[in-house]
């Protein structure tokens, strides 16, 4: 019997089926990838809740590593090889803009999370499938990292764009708001920048994990008042970055209060719901302050965040919080839903 390509459909809020369709065949200029792991990212999770509004049905899916199982006659074999392990960057860009031309796709002025991609019967990601066609432009060789592992490729990529745009140097005082995953490798890559790092959380488990990964000092905002414990830390000079990595908007005004001269904030994540914060124009002007945004990663942050894992630099082993196969999707993404896990992912 011919292999079949399977893919998580969310049908309605709520409500997925696993569909089984013919596996396509790889156009001239295409990779076809077995995929073997995709995480279930919080996007996948709000889609799926209805949180974040997309047309059913939709497949999700855009944290995804695998092999390369079939490729064009176009493709350089140079470069690819059947059987290569890769992971696939978002082909949501539009691949025309200024942006994009100039290699920011990550800032593509026509992004677009809901295009139908090829090979797939539904628009979406497309990632939590067993099957994925592929531009060589969005494949990345990523060694023999487990595939669980390497599937957190996207999430790290985004956040070493993040820590980049901050440009951090020696001996900075930053504070990372959030342990969730993205807070934990924000906390990673700044320490690995030479930063001294601070992380705030509720969650004193996860404040004492980034400990471990690289920061120096766990608040816990609920016990101490941030502002003035960054204070006391830093003689009242405050921070040179703040990274906010909660989707909670009022707590940028904590982000802000907690900068020093010339600090920048960086808006790690999305903000839901979007509720619009006062802030002092006056303070931003007199006091040199940088607001910074960043969403998604690039090609090139692809090409560096695969090598930092392929050579070990940074494991992502510790956010690989459960493990289903694709059969058991439906309880993989309840379990994502519950909020307490790092990375739920499926194998197929
Ligand atoms: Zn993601
Ligand atoms: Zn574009």
């Amino acid at each position: 019997m011919a292999d079949k390509l399977k893919t998580i459909v969310f049908k309605e809020v709520d409500h997925l089926e696993v569909e089984e369709f013919d596996v396509p065949e790889p156009g001239s200029d295409q990779i076809l990838v077995r995929v073997e792991a995709c995480a279930i990212c919080t996007w996948e999770q709000r889609a799926y809740k209805g949180i974040n509004k997309v047309e059913y049905p939709f497949i999700g899916g855009h944290e995804l590593c695998g092999h390369i199982e079939a490729m064009g006659a176009n493709v350089d074999s140079r470069t690819w090889h059947i059987g290569d392990r890769v992971v696939c960057g978002a082909q949501f860009a539009c691949d025309n803009c200024t942006q994009c031309k100039s290699g920011d796709e990550n800032a593509c002025q026509h992004f677009d999370h809901s295009k139908q991609l090829p090979g797939l019967p539904y628009h979406g990601m497309g990632g939590l499938s067993s099957h994925y066609l592929v531009n060589p432009a969005n494949c990345f060789k990523v060694g023999d990292t487990p595939v669980e592992e390497a599937a957190l490729t996207e999430p790290l990529s985004c956040v070493l764009h993040s820590v980049e745009s901050a440009d951090i140097h020696f001996g900075d005082v930053v504070l990372v708001i959030g342990c969730g995953i993205m807070g934990q490798l924000h906390a990673m890559l700044a320490a690995k920048r030479g930063a001294m790092v601070i992380v705030s959380d509720t969650n004193e488990e996860r404040g004492q994990m980034a400990v471990g990964l690289g920061a120096k000092i766990a608040i816990n905002p609920a016990k101490v008042n941030l502002v003035e414990t960054i204070g006391e830390i830093t003689n009242g000079e405050m921070c040179n970055v703040v990274f906010d990595t909660t989707p909670i908007a009022a707590l940028v005004q904590d982000a802000i209060d907690c900068l020093g001269s010339q600090g920048k904030v960086v808006l790690y994540s999305s903000f839901h719901p979007d509720v619009p914060i006062p802030f002092s124009p006056n303070l931003v002007h007199k006091r040199n302050l940088q607001f910074i945004g960043t969403a998604n990663s690039s090609q090139r942050d692809f090409v560096r965040a695969t090598r930092l894992i392929s050579e070990g630099v940074v494991s992502l082993k510790p956010f690989v919080s459960e493990v289903y196969p694709v059969d058991q999707a439906q309880a993989a993404f309840d379990s994502a839903c519950m909020g307490d896990k790092f990375r739920v992912v499926v194998t197929f």
